[in-house]
């Protein structure tokens, strides 16, 4: 145990194991440090921080109301419209995705079980379906929440 490390306990007033009490009588730096180290802990452990008087607690809400009230109605009020015309927006081409895309999964299942022994083949296809399904949940998540900050970017 170093230095460093005996004053660090010293300082945050915990008990010294055998070696830090070793290193103590052995180091004459922290023997002499010890009491005063000792002594700071104990004064910030007994300080209090003072309350905030009630002039700063005005001027503190004062300046943060406009900006409080901005958010507290951005958050009270969402622009539903503009949320269902995005979700509307993005539900529209769904369709043609999925059938594109169970194209691309039929052609690549055809390709790969030919290629490699049948349930590597099928277990890639279905890694594959598995990330295109987690990459659309994702986005259509997305959606509401990207649609309210822009609505809130607007309002700002
Ligand atoms: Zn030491």
């Amino acid at each position: 145990m170093g230095c460093e490390d005996v004053r660090t306990s010293l300082m945050l007033g915990l008990a010294l194991d055998d070696g830090a009490a070793r290193h103590v009588t052995m180091c004459t730096s922290c023997r002499a440090e010890a009491p005063a180290v000792r002594a700071v802990a104990a004064a910030l452990a007994a300080h209090r921080a003072p309350a905030p008087s009630q002039a700063l607690r005005a001027r503190v809400l004062d300046a943060a109301a406009p900006l409080l009230d901005r958010r507290a109605r951005a958050v009270i009020t969402p622009d539903w419209g503009a949320v269902a015309r995005a979700l509307g927006a993005a539900l529209l081409p769904l369709p043609l995705i999925a059938l594109a895309q169970g194209y691309v999964v039929n052609l690549l299942y055809r390709v790969l079980t030919t290629l490699l022994p049948g349930p590597v083949g099928a277990y890639l296809v279905f890694n594959y379906v598995a990330l295109v399904a987690l990459l659309a949940t994702i986005t259509y998540a997305a959606i509401p929440v990207v649609a309210a900050r822009q609505a809130e970017a607007r309002h700002a």
